[in-house]
């Protein structure tokens, strides 16, 4: 490839990231069958012009070459894909990324790569860059990539390395013989940030959509949330006598009307007809605010509605809806008990982590079985050492030997979201603790957890002997009497409780690793604003859950506002409370901590 005229830092930016995607190995599951469609940025950035390749190819993966390709339309792609390999089709144009071992390259690239000092892949395969096009004669002919094509490349590169590992396979469809797995239909938003010499008008952060497959589900599915980034127009409005009233809810707890607030009790309540997601007292609101704002509304709830199943965490045996706190907590023989007390608001007068404790750990259970809890003791498994790294729920449960009745993963989920995130989502915090090293976490605005320090002792149970996690939680809710204190609550965790705001007690801190707000609602406090631009000056990882997507939605939407990518897409929490709530006045599917994402990861 030659450089004239593109800056040689940004043909090193695009092979870093294309070292960067070879190193995530996306061959071992993509296979040519699979065809992925991109879009990079809204369609006014493209203003007229279509956008160069937007269907992906990825090959190889059985030795012998491996790389993408790129087209200009799907229907390109299909006269070209078949299940195992590319077939060469006269005319039709393709923007090629293989790996190529350097001794077998062309003198003139691998010059370019001395000169430039570009990025080996990691096993001493490089990147090259070309598109290609075949002749009617069937031979191949290159060129070099124009800047816009390679700015394409770019932004698809960053995105795909990484939600490609997002992608779920589709147990139900497929020949059960083909060994090419199937995967569900996905799409996913990541915003990308431009090197900076490519940086356009003063933007340096683009969103990438790359959905699977192209075409008809990337329409379909882009109506919901995880498409969060490009504003669309969900639904057409429906005519008049086509949307009706539905019983919202059979439950007798109280709702609330989402257009006058007025409380309606469960039974009498009504909801959209069409997303079944919204409360209201009668159908003069329904209409009023379907008029107003739902109509807009509708289809993003209507598709985070039909994610129900999929959230569920069908494994436990005890009830998994908590309409009524206080009930469910009654039903499990906890209510008013232990730490439970935090779960309901019948101890709402007691200030945040000032529970009056009496009791060991099992009254702080709530009394539960001696063989429901966790104890404040090693594992039991001599065959593992170093940190346990764990996918969910039923292997936590397998690795404590906690039978599926015992609830106490309503009250994990927070320590437990707090380990996964340090030793799975975030590859630093991970490689100090395999290294045996400390982890700082800034842990922003704890409330109900400052009376949950006994169960955080899990997370120093959960390291298996290996490295430290230093928690300093910082928040207005820390009581006075509190702050400064430091509970060593195991070998392996320290937790430092500091009353104040996150941006002015920060300087006084030791700097973190990784910053972590649980359940933060972004989006519904402005207070957040000075602790994001900290965040942002900072440049450390920082990761957030959120209960429902559309507070997610929300939060996205802060962050960018505040020049923050979001580098960890919204996904399912695999440690969120499996206990659902009920919010007043919508239905959406909505958990303690059920959905995670991350800026500067
Ligand atoms: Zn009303
Ligand atoms: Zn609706
Ligand atoms: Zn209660």
């Amino acid at each position: 490839m030659r450089v004239d005229g593109i800056a040689p830092n940004f043909i090193k930016s695009v092979y870093k990231a294309s070292a960067a995607l070879y190193r995530t190995e996306p061959w071992k599951r993509l296979r040519p069958a699979h065809l992925f469609g991109v879009r990079v940025g809204k369609d006014s950035d493209w203003s007229g012009k279509k956008q160069p390749f937007p269907c992906v190819q990825f090959i190889g993966g059985d030795g012998g070459d491996v790389g993408f390709y790129m087209f200009r339309s799907e229907t390109d792609a299909k006269k070209m894909v078949g299940s195992r390999e590319t077939i060469h089709v006269p005319n039709v144009e393709l923007l090629r990324v293989t790996y190529e071992v350097e001794y077998l390259m062309f003198p003139s690239n691998r010059k370019m790569i001395k000169s430039l000092a570009l990025e080996a892949s990691g096993s001493d395969r490089f990147p090259v860059i070309d598109v290609a096009r075949c002749t009617p004669s069937g031979d191949l002919r290159f060129r070099n990539p124009t800047i816009e094509e390679l700015r394409f490349v770019y932004a698809f590169m960053k995105a795909i390395s990484l939600v490609h590992s997002l992608l779920q396979v589709d147990r139900e469809s497929g020949p059960k013989y083909s060994t090419v797995v199937c995967f569900e239909p996905f799409i996913e938003t990541v915003d990308v940030q431009w090197p900076p010499d490519v940086a356009k008008g003063g933007y340096d952060l683009v969103a990438v959509t790359v959905s699977h497959p192209p075409g008809q589900a990337y329409e379909e599915r882009s109506s919901s949330a995880s498409a969060g980034s490009t504003p669309t127009k969900y639904v057409e409005p429906p005519r008049e006598d086509t949307f009706n009233d539905t019983k919202a809810y059979s439950g007798t707890g109280l709702r609330q009307c989402a257009m006058c607030e007025k409380e309606v009790h469960g039974e009498q309540s009504l909801c959209c007809g069409r997303c079944r997601a919204v409360v209201y007292c009668s159908s003069i609101c329904q209409k009023q605010h379907w008029n107003d704002t739902h109509k807009s509304m509708c289809g993003l709830y209507k598709a985070m509605m039909e994610r129900e199943e999929e959230l569920a965490i069908m494994i436990f045996l005890f009830p998994c809806s908590a309409d009524q706190p206080c009930k469910w907590l009654e039903s499990l023989g906890i209510h008013q008990k232990g730490m439970w007390r935090r779960k309901c608001s019948c101890y709402s007068h007691c200030p945040f982590g000032l529970l009056p404790v009496k009791g060991g750990l099992q009254e702080l259970w709530g009394g539960i079985d001696e063989f429901e809890y966790p104890h404040d003791s090693p594992f039991n498994n001599h065959f593992i050492s170093g940190p346990f790294l764990l996918s969910g729920w039923s292997e936590y449960y397998n690795l404590r030997s906690l039978p599926l009745s015992s609830p106490v993963a309503d009250i994990l989920s927070h320590p437990l979201t707090v380990y996964h995130i340090l030793t799975t989502l975030n590859i630093s915090s991970k490689n100090l603790i395999l290294k045996g090293k400390e982890v700082i976490v800034h842990y922003l605005g704890p409330e109900g957890e400052l009376d949950w320090m006994p169960a955080f002792a899990e997370v120093g149970h959960l390291l298996n002997g290996l490295g430290n996690v230093q928690i300093v939680m910082v928040g207005p809710e820390v009581p006075t009497n509190l702050s400064g204190t430091t509970s060593g609550i195991g070998s392996r965790v320290r937790v430092n409780l500091v009353r104040g705001v996150y941006q002015v007690e920060a300087s006084y801190l030791p700097s973190p690793h990784v910053v972590i707000a649980l359940n933060s609602r972004l989006d519904s406090y402005s207070s957040w604003g000075g602790a994001i631009d900290l965040i942002k000056s900072l440049g450390v990882p920082a990761f957030f859950t959120d209960q429902s997507e559309v507070s997610c939605v929300n939060a996205k939407q802060v962050l960018r506002n505040a020049g923050l990518h979001i580098t960890h897409p919204v996904t399912p929490n695999p440690f969120r409370s499996p206990v659902k709530n009920l919010t007043a006045s919508y239905n959406l599917p909505s958990y303690s901590n059920g959905f995670v994402f991350g800026v500067n990861t």
